[in-house]
């Protein structure tokens, strides 16, 4: 059996880490499974619909490398993947129930919500059946003079329990009587969620439903449906509840952290995968710092736990600095290079990997250089200028100076390793080492006494920029 899942967002919006934490564990334990990972667009409901949401998902989905096999834009055997496209496929569906008498039109008037009088929202209401009871001449007579209606679902009588397996919550028993003739299609003709999202999951051969514990109260309606459409339920697996980094419900206004958020802080996208997955899972050893390859060769359900789980933007971060450590120079270099603020940073060369370097150990960010290249390309040159005099004032802090300098002058390449070989020959020269070395030449460099490796500090100020600095203290 081939694993085919899918990720279903409306388009209400951008994704959050709640929501596109869904779409990780789909697609994790998708490609676990070499199965097929299908996007498809729940936009039946289109006074919620937000115009450009669904470019901006699949925008959000891109750059997380959570890509799709079947979908809006590349197609599919299964299409359209719009649901809003599939109106005459779900129609069919309605009709298969209406003709085995799963189903019935409904003309009673919608009881109102909201009470206009006193303000307050009332308790939903149990539908009373009313129409079920109809004969079907009444029925035919109501229809045939054009009334409007609903479609509701005659949920089977004497049904005791609906009963179904969720992988990660076990065995769910739910009340059938809890279950009202609910309404699979609105008068309008457009499905509702529990019915499109049932037609669709069979059409598209869904194995595996993968989503959070907020539908889990649906399912039980939903297995109904496959029942009586006469489909096998697919494999449940509600994941547990995100909560926000206050321990509050994530909402679009609170706690949520937009995945475009986290790219233009420069997050690297693994590292968000690596954290999305610790959102609910646990690897096998603990571990928690794992590559994309790592992740999917370990993901299973059986190790999703039911509690809820919480945002924790510090572990996010340390997560982050762990894959960026694994970086090599060049590759984080790269990466770095489109966060840097070239205008802030104008002393910064054409190529930033010297810096990088000597700041790499500091950054749980791409976007975190612009918080530490004012260490070596300081933004207040008065401030630095008068540590440096200060410095030069001081005749056994001259000595080191010139000889330090003698010796990097004598070089030929400026590597961090050599550069560091230098300035402690310069220090053998002069007679000093440890913090009577280090100190003084970080002052200068810096304007601070500690920091960086003096080897990499050097490196990523340049030749010409060091020996400004150093002349400035000597002169
Ligand atoms: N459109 C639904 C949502 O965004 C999908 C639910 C499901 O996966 O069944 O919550």
């Amino acid at each position: 059996m081939t694993v085919r899942t899918r990720f279903a967002p409306s388009p209400t919006g951008r994704l959050h880490l709640g929501n596109i934490r869904a779409a990780a564990f789909n697609w994790l334990f998708t490609r676990h499974h070499d199965g097929v990972f299908i996007l498809r667009i729940e936009d039946t409901d289109s006074e919620r619909n937000v115009a450009g949401s669904e470019q901006g998902i699949l925008d959000d989905l891109r750059w997380l490398g959570l890509g799709w096999d079947e979908g809006p834009d590349v197609g599919g055997p299964h299409g359209p993947y719009r649901q809003s496209e599939r109106a005459d496929l779900h129609s069919a569906a309605v009709e298969k129930l209406i003709a085995s008498g799963r189903a019935y039109p409904c003309f009673c008037a919608e009881p109102e919500a909201h009470d206009p009088e006193s303000g307050m929202d009332r308790p939903a209401r149990r539908y009373a059946g009313t129409c079920r009871r109809l004969s079907v001449e009444e029925r035919a007579s109501r229809l045939v003079s054009g009334a409007g209606h609903v479609t509701r679902f005659a949920v089977p009588e004497d049904l005791g329990h609906v009963e179904f397996v969720d992988e990660i919550f076990g065995p769910i028993s739910f009340p059938a009587n809890d279950i009202d003739d609910f309404v699979i299609r609105r008068t309008d003709g457009r499905v509702t969620y529990n019915f499109g999202v049932v037609v669709d999951d069979i059409d598209m051969e869904i194995t595996h439903v993968i989503r959070g514990v907020g539908h889990l109260s649906n399912t039980p309606k939903q297995v109904l449906l496959f029942q009586a459409l006469e489909e096998g339920t697919p494999v449940f697996a509600h994941l547990p509840t995100v909560l926000g980094s206050d321990g509050r419900k994530l909402s679009k206004r609170a706690g949520a952290t937009a995945v475009t958020e986290l790219q233009r802080q420069g997050f690297p996208p693994d590292a968000v995968l690596n954290y999305l997955s610790l959102l609910g899972w646990s690897h096998p050893e603990e571990k928690e710092v794992l590559t994309r390859s790592e992740l999917v060769a370990a993901m299973s359900l059986d190790r999703v736990g039911k509690s809820d789980t919480q945002m924790d933007t510090e572990k996010l971060r340390w997560v982050s600095q762990q894959h960026l450590a694994l970086e090599s120079l060049e590759k984080l270099t790269a990466h770095v290079g489109p966060f840097i603020d070239r205008d802030r940073f104008a002393g910064l060369g054409a190529d930033p990997s010297s810096a990088v370097d000597a700041l790499r150990t500091r950054l749980s960010t791409y976007g975190d250089i612009n918080d530490h290249l004012g260490l070596l390309f300081a933004e207040d040159d008065a401030a630095a200028l008068s540590i440096r005099r200060e410095v030069g004032a001081d005749p056994e802090a001259r000595v080191v100076l010139a000889a330090v300098r003698a010796r990097l002058e004598a070089l030929e390449s400026w590597q961090a390793e050599a550069l560091s070989d230098a300035v402690r020959a310069g220090g053998g020269d002069a007679g000093v080492r440890g913090a009577n070395l280090f100190h003084p030449l970080r002052l200068v460099l810096i304007g601070a006494e500690k920091g960086p490796d003096l080897g990499k500090i050097l490196a990523g100020i340049g030749v010409i920029e060091a020996f400004r600095r150093m002349d400035e203290a000597l002169s």
